[in-house]
C-alpha cells in the first residue's frame, strides 16, 4: 500500500506547484479523496497519509463506507443525488456538490430540518453544455440561487461545483475553470442571504493543476491518489 503515501505526496506537490505559479497558499485548498470504488483498508491509508475529506458519488457505498469509518474525516456527495435517497446521507455529509434542482432543495431542506441542521451545499454547474453532464447552466444559476436564497432556511449555498469535459490536454478547459470563477464572482457581488461563495469545487486528477490556477479551493481527485478505478469488482 506504500503507493498510496507516494500517490498523495505527488498530489501534494502538484498542488504547491500550482499554488507557488499564481502566488496562491496551498493551504487554501481542501483535497478531497475521491474513494469511489476504493476498498476500506487503502482509504484508512490515505487518512493515515493526510486526507482529511472523502468524495463518493453513490449514495449507498457513501453510507457503507461512513459507518466503518465514521466522522473522523469530512464527508462529500460529488455526485447527482436522487431526491428518494437524501434521508440516507444527511447526517452523515458535510457537504453536498450537486445541487441542481428545485425539487432536490425542498427534500434535502426538509430532511436537514427534521435533524436540525443546516447543510453546505454546491451548485452544480454545467459550464461545458455537455448532454452527459448534469447541473444548470450557467445563465440559469442565478436565478436558481436567488429562490434557494429565499425559500429554504436549511440550506446554505457555500459555492459552485463543476465537472470539465475530459480532454487530452487540460489546457483546453482552463477557459471553463475561468467562466466558473467568474460566475462565483458575480454571485458573491448580489449579498443574497444565505450564500456564500467560499468555494469553488473543480478539477479532477487530469485537471486540478489548471483548475487552481484558475481559482478552484477545493480539487476532487481519485484517479491519481488510488490509480485506475475498476468497476467491474
Ligand atoms: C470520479 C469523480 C472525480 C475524480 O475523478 P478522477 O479523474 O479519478 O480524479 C471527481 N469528481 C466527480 C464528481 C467524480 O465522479
Amino acid at each position: 500500500m506504500n503507493y498510496i503515501k507516494e500517490n498523495l505526496n505527488n498530489v501534494f506537490k502538484d498542488i504547491e506547484d500550482a499554488c507557488v505559479k499564481v502566488n496562491r497558499n496551498k493551504d487554501d485548498i481542501v483535497l478531497i479523496g475521491v474513494t469511489k470504488t476504493v476498498d476500506i483498508p487503502i482509504i484508512e491509508e490515505a487518512i493515515k497519509n493526510g486526507i482529511k475529506h472523502v468524495g463518493e458519488n453513490k449514495v449507498q457505498e457513501l453510507v457503507k463506507k461512513y459507518d466503518l469509518i465514521g466522522s473522523k474525516v469530512k464527508w462529500h456527495l460529488i455526485g447527482t443525488l436522487q431526491t428518494n435517497k437524501v434521508k440516507y446521507i444527511i447526517d452523515k455529509v458535510d457537504m453536498i456538490h450537486s445541487l441542481d434542482r428545485i425539487s432536490l432543495c425542498k427534500e434535502i431542506n426538509k430532511r436537514a430540518e427534521s435533524i436540525d441542521k443546516v447543510i453546505d451545499c454546491l451548485v452544480q454547474v454545467n459550464i461545458s453544455k455537455e448532454e452527459s453532464k448534469h447541473g444548470i447552466y450557467k445563465e440559469d444559476v442565478i436565478e436558481f440561487i436567488k429562490n434557494v436564497s429565499n425559500k429554504f432556511n436549511n440550506i446554505r449555498i457555500k459555492g459552485l461545483m463543476t465537472m470539465a469535459p475530459y480532454v487530452d490536454n487540460p489546457e483546453d478547459v482552463r477557459i471553463y475553470f475561468r467562466e466558473l470563477k467568474d460566475l462565483s464572482n458575480e454571485i458573491k457581488k448580489l449579498n443574497l442571504e444565505n450564500v456564500y461563495m467560499d468555494y469553488l469545487s473543480m478539477g479532477m486528477s487530469n485537471d486540478f493543476k489548471v483548475a487552481i490556477e484558475e481559482g478552484a479551493n477545493m480539487i476532487r481527485v481519485g484517479t491519481s491518489i488510488f490509480g485506475k478505478r475498476n468497476y467491474m469488482k
